[in-house]
């Protein structure tokens, strides 16, 4: 049977079109693969080295302008609230069972990430021990690990830590049983992450699969004593973040910029993390280059600039270092795991699109040259997966560097490619995942929306703000039919009928305005892009206008009709309470990106039980990275939980108001 693929040449964009011509998956995983024999773990000797190789490519390519910028990594250089990471290296790690039988368990040179990232020197033979998770204090109530090397399964920065402070020398570090399960020889990649303040309490940590664990355990059920042998050389020291920074001046433009970035970083043999998205920046610049030279497409009016960091740590030390000029970025792309190949990995392409608290032209860019390349007979590359794109649209969500960009501070409009992955940050994630067709497919979609919007004039910015505008009316009119469908299935036998109903139709409604708001601003960024302003731009607003009227009528219509069927009438306005508490504005007290609040600088006992049972993977903690973006000192308590029940879903203001309240006890935000 034929691939069910589209015909040749109804890509729209000319810039896609002409990237699907040069731009080569092939050539983008050569540079992938050749970064990923790079031990390129963050402010370390072979970060820099892979530092160097991307820089040489990029001249070879004839690129002119490309740096490499140094930021301290000493554990106490601060960019804004973020410490410093502290800087690593390391010659040679090898752990070996030595009792009771003869085992090598691992190599630094065969699988680099045996060692656990920020382990420093030891030439030791000691008795293992068997603590489970290793996190927590509990887990070491009854058993001596003093002396000893401890085996754990939990976080490897905290189960090492705890380990040390209970007298073990060091830490060998097995997969949770959910990662090893289905693969019992996988490794995992375990770093220490030491801030200054537990920088003296790293000794070593050894990664080993779960075979390797129950081999152990085997011996250990049976009464016998393990005793391995750890020798490393390696250690923590004062060094240097490094950031490669290239870029296309803009000829028109300069000082308006578009970031394409990756993090560089990660150990040897991660491949999809990240040498795919590092490799494939070099082919778009290449592509854009020979487009250039070849007078295909003209030099971009505004600058495209290029940057392979260091994940988040890089990032923020970067962002540091520009601050003058961070409000001149007009959107940013990150690439983090792009290439996953669709047979060896399986899970989908995914574009985390840009907050709604920068709403901007760039997710329905992306979102229209996605769906032209999904199906696009040339995005398939040499030795590539020969069918169509399994990709998802997803709502924002952090994980990578896009979120600093887009963080309230300076609100740059950011997204992110990557993938679903079960290899990521495993020994499994290796150049047999990865799929040249998803490199090239990527670098097309990120390389020519870069040359839109670096390229755009008056006529493009029209396209621009008219195919958001019709994603907004989508977006709209969306909203209205999940507000619908929440109030008619409202049991009309409850007892508070009336209020839940009355709570559903009021919020619903200051949930269309925000809508409203969010859309015409969503729309009025391609402004931004044309030298006059735009009647056109104007007019798109007026109709977001009248259709957020229409929709609110609708909601009004609704609402009335299932309480008069009923027999209640729909309370007004929101109780007293409700409107004088959420009148508050919260506002950060500290300067730059924001800087989430960790349990340990929580005081209270029941406000730190109440915020871990919100954390991570909660309803509520889905939402706390986007909900700190709208604390800007003008939005309410009521105006963000409104705005984030648009986003995600339905989050209760007295809920923000706890979460808010106790990051303004921590003195991280006062109420204005
Ligand atoms: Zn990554």
């Amino acid at each position: 049977m034929k691939p069910n693929l589209r015909k040749r040449g109804i890509v729209l964009n000319k810039y896609v079109n002409l990237l699907l011509d040069e731009l080569s998956g092939k050539i983008a995983k050569d540079y992938t693969l050749e970064i990923a024999t790079y031990h390129r773990v963050q402010a370390s000797p072979g970060f820099h080295e892979a530092a160097l190789y991307v820089q040489e490519q990029l001249k070879k390519i004839g690129l002119s302008k490309v740096v490499i910028e140094q930021f301290p990594a000493d554990g106490k250089t601060k960019y804004w609230t973020h410490d410093a990471i502290i800087s690593w290296k390391v010659t040679h790690a090898e752990i070996r069972m030595v009792e009771p039988e003869n085992l090598i368990l691992g190599r630094f040179n065969e699988l680099p990430m045996s060692l656990a990232t920020h382990s420093n020197s030891a030439d030791v033979t000691a008795e293992v021990i068997d603590i489970g998770d290793g996190s927590k204090d509990d887990d070491y109530l009854g058993k001596n690990v003093v002396g000893k090397i401890a085996l754990v399964s939990g976080g490897a920065r905290s189960a090492h830590i705890k380990a040390v402070e209970h007298g073990a020398l060091g830490t060998i570090h097995h997969p949770p049983w959910n990662r090893a399960a289905e693969y019992p020889d996988l490794v995992q990649y375990n770093g220490i992450w030491p801030d200054q303040k537990v920088r003296d309490k790293v000794t070593f940590g050894f990664s080993i699969s779960d075979r390797q664990y129950q081999r152990i355990k085997k011996h250990l059920d049976s009464g016998k004593v393990v005793k391995v042998y750890c020798n490393t050389d390696s250690k923590l020291y004062d060094g240097y973040l490094d950031v490669v920074n290239a870029e296309f001046t803009g000829t028109e433009k300069p000082e308006e910029e578009i970031i394409l970035q990756g993090h560089l970083c990660h150990p040897k043999t991660s491949t999809n993390d990240n040498a795919s998205g590092s490799g494939v920046l070099i082919e778009i610049a290449r592509a854009i280059k020979t487009l250039v030279d070849s007078g295909k497409i003209p030099a971009p009016k505004r600058t495209i600039r290029f940057l392979w960091i260091p994940e988040f740590n890089g990032t923020y030390a970067w962002m540091h270092g520009h601050q003058n000029n961070l409000n001149n970025i007009i959107a940013t792309i990150n690439l983090d795991m792009v290439g996953e190949h669709p047979v060896t990995v399986g899970g989908p392409l995914n574009l985390t699109c840009a907050p709604d608290s920068t709403p901007s032209y760039l997710n329905s860019l992306l979102i229209e040259m996605l769906k032209d390349v999904a199906d696009e007979p040339r995005g398939i590359s040499l030795e590539g997966w020969p069918y169509g794109l399994n990709y998802r649209v997803l709502g924002y969500s952090g994980g990578s560097d896009h979120v600093c960009f887009a963080d309230q501070a300076y609100g740059i409009p950011s997204v992110m490619f990557g993938n679903t992955d079960q290899f990521h940050h495993t020994s499994f994630d290796d150049a047999s995942r990865v799929d040249s067709t998803k490199l090239k497919r990527v670098g097309v979609v990120t390389g020519g929306a870069a040359l839109e919007i670096a390229n755009a004039n008056e006529s493009s910015a029209i396209e621009l703000a008219a195919r958001t505008y019709s994603y907004s009316h989508k977006r709209i009119t969306e909203t209205t039919s999940k507000l619908i469908a929440e109030i008619v299935n409202i049991d009309p036998k409850s007892e508070d009928y009336a209020t839940r109903l009355g709570i559903r139709y009021i919020r619903g409604l200051a949930m269309l305005d925000t809508a409203c708001k969010r859309e015409k601003k969503a729309v009025s960024v391609a402004q931004r892009l044309c030298d006059s302003a735009s009647s056109y731009i104007d007019a798109l607003l007026n109709q977001i206008n009248d259709l957020t009227s229409a929709q609110k009528t609708i909601l009004q219509t609704i609402s009335e009709g299932v309480a008069s069927k009923a027999g209640v009438t729909i309370p007004e306005k929101e109780t007293d309470m409700i409107v004088n508490t959420m009148k508050l504005i919260p506002k950060k007290t500290y300067e730059g990106p924001t800087r989430g609040i960790r349990a340990d600088e929580i005081l209270d006992e029941e406000d730190k039980k109440w915020f871990n049972a919100n954390s991570m993977g909660t309803p509520l903690g889905r939402t706390t990275l986007e909900l700190m973006n709208f604390v800007d000192g003008k939005n309410s308590v009521y105006d963000i939980s409104i705005a984030i029940s648009l986003e995600h879903h339905y989050i209760e203001p007295l809920e923000v108001k706890r979460y808010l309240d106790i990051h303004n006890k921590a003195g991280k935000i006062i109420y204005i």
